[in-house]
């Protein structure tokens, strides 16, 4: 049976929002406009700190390029810095562990689920060093992404690392819809490829 993410979310910050104190999120980030609407989501319910670990990116030049847009995003919807973000340095060389053997899978495929497997387990090994009480993501806003599969490691991993996940699917309720309405809003720049070499082919946009 296909489970509801996005009613999972719900309920979470139904329960959320009757606490006193915002728990603290360690939100993992691909880039602007994928941050975008899920920081105006959930910046009313959290203190979140924003993770840039992306070495899927390719090349360096987009990788920093993509980090550089949501520093500036950030600087204009959050002036007084209550959102914190850190940066990873580009290390390509896991992604290439990670995809190695799986580099003509179609998009949406093993090689992607390798992807999502190892930024999530970054981001919950980095949430769990700074006693962060959840962590998520951002890629479940891309309908070009697997939800249920990300969602189904986040939970994984959330054991394994002793750190609450965050379950979502925010594309839904107009999410990818906003994400885009505020891409324009911001201007902000809109890759048409997901990040690796392998999908630099595909022109529509994340
Ligand atoms: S297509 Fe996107 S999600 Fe899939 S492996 Fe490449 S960068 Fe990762």
């Amino acid at each position: 049976m296909k489970v509801n993410y996005a009613k999972i979310f719900e309920e979470e910050i139904r329960k959320i929002s009757m606490l006193k104190i915002k728990p603290g999120l360690l939100l993992h980030a691909c880039c602007a406009p994928c941050a975008s609407y899920v920081l105006e989501e959930l910046r009313k319910y959290f203190h979140i700190t924003v993770y840039f670990f992306n070495p899927n990116i390719f090349p360096e030049q987009e990788h920093n390029r993509r980090f550089s847009e949501l520093d500036t995003f950030l600087k204009k919807i959050d002036p007084e810095r209550s959102i914190s973000l850190i940066y990873e340095k580009y290390s390509p060389m896991e992604f290439a562990h990670c995809s190695s053997g799986l580099e003509s899978e179609p998009e949406g495929g093993v090689r992607c689920f390798q992807c999502y497997d190892l930024r999530l387990s970054k981001t919950a090994e980095k949430a769990r060093e700074l006693k962060i009480e959840y962590f998520t993501t951002t890629l479940t806003i891309s309908p070009h992404k697997n939800s249920t599969r990300i969602n189904e490691s986040g939970g994984e991993l959330a054991g394994v690392y002793g750190v609450k996940y965050l379950f979502s699917d925010f594309k839904k309720n107009n999410g990818f819809k906003r994400s885009a309405e505020l891409s324009r809003e911001f201007d902000l720049y809109r890759q048409d490829y997901c990040g690796c070499e392998f999908s630099t082919k595909r022109s529509a946009p994340e």
